[in-house]
């Protein structure tokens, strides 16, 4: 691990998830930021045993769902339910082979169920969303089997119903996935193979493109798994950070000429204030200011051994100020 010079600290960490701590539970985050208040913006996470964690910004339990097993989540704001704008968050749902819907209530900041979307597929794992150019809400799930399927949602004439719109295919066990709303670029993490990059669009061809410095094979600082991604907008730059499970790390593409995509850095987060990260699942990411601890934004990820002064306990999710990370963009 010596491999990795870029190393930074968390600034706070959640709860620990309540599945037990000899268990993999914690998985993916969300983070849904609030407009009007951003100091009150939360942080969504799976317990894949349990269900759905919501959490403040100091990472106090401030709700938890109990609806399965739910995988990744996430969540699209500006959703035209009861003709108010809403947040949405989705979650692959493993109890249900289903994508539950939930909706916000920003009054209470309170998640609720409203919707199961059915799948296809024979196991969910993977989920992200995206909305697209025409306010279009679509929901990207992926099995283990390597097929992703688009679902749309929509609401119309005070009904939600969605629509199966198409498939990708990929050659082995797929996971994280981000779509950048902006570009309507879809990337793809297959965990033993590398980041694929595809049309979000349903109107768009299906075909995958590797991105090969995110492949081992070409790149001696990935190893495998691949596992959360997460857009990173800078001025008029665009950045991708995955997951790096195999090596405890967090690699970042620059992806603002997507014929040009190039590896630029990896970094690790070490123990500070509270102890350091390994092995993570999901990871997300928001460049919109929230409090003093975060003024540049903040990136959440899954920590794989959580500890309190050397004692284990069950998993949870650390937080880091963007203001950290920022300048290894630079490199
Ligand atoms: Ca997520
Ligand atoms: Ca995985
Ligand atoms: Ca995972
Ligand atoms: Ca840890
Ligand atoms: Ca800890």
């Amino acid at each position: 691990q010596s491999l990795f010079t870029n190393v930074v600290s968390a600034d706070e960490e959640t709860d620990a998830v309540k599945t037990d701590l000899n268990e993999d539970a914690a998985d993916d985050p969300a983070i849904w930021v609030n407009q009007d208040n951003p100091q009150n913006s939360l942080v969504i996470g799976t317990d894949k045993k349990a269900g759905l964690y919501v959490y403040n910004l100091k990472g106090e339990t401030t709700q938890f769902i109990e609806a399965g097993e739910l995988n990744n989540v996430d969540l699209r704001d500006g959703f035209p339910f009861k003709h108010k704008p809403s947040a949405i968050i989705c979650a692959s749902n493993r109890s249900k082979n289903s994508i539950s819907v939930f909706l916000l209530d920003k009054d209470s900041l309170k998640l609720g169920p409203i919707y199961d979307i059915k799948t296809e597929l024979a196991e969910v794992y993977g989920l992200c969303m995206y909305k697209s150019r025409d306010n279009d809400f679509f929901i990207f799930v992926n099995g283990k089997s390597g097929i992703i399927e688009q679902h749309q949602i929509i609401y119309k004439e005070d009904k939600l119903s969605s629509k199966l719109c198409r498939k990708l295919q990929v050659n082995s066990q797929p996971e994280g996935m981000v779509a950048d709303d902006n570009t309507g670029d879809l990337y793809i993490g297959v965990e033993e193979e590398g980041i694929f990059l595809a049309q979000a669009d349903p109107s768009q061809p299906s075909d995958l493109k590797l991105i090969k410095e995110s492949s081992k094979k070409y790149n001696d600082k990935i190893s495998y798994d691949i596992e959360g991604l997460a857009l990173y907008k800078k001025d008029s730059s665009s950045f991708l950070v995955a997951s790096i499970q195999g090596s405890f790390s967090y690699a970042i593409f620059d992806i603002t000429n997507k014929n040009r995509i190039s590896y630029i850095t990896s970094f690790i987060i070490k123990s500070g204030i509270v102890d350091g990260v390994e092995e993570t699942d999901g990871i997300e990411l928001t460049t919109s200011t929230l409090n003093n601890t975060y003024p540049k934004g903040m990136l959440v990820v899954q920590d794989g051994f959580n500890t309190d002064q050397g004692i284990a306990r069950s998993q949870n999710f650390k937080f880091v100020s963007l203001e950290k990370i920022e300048s290894f963009l630079m490199k």
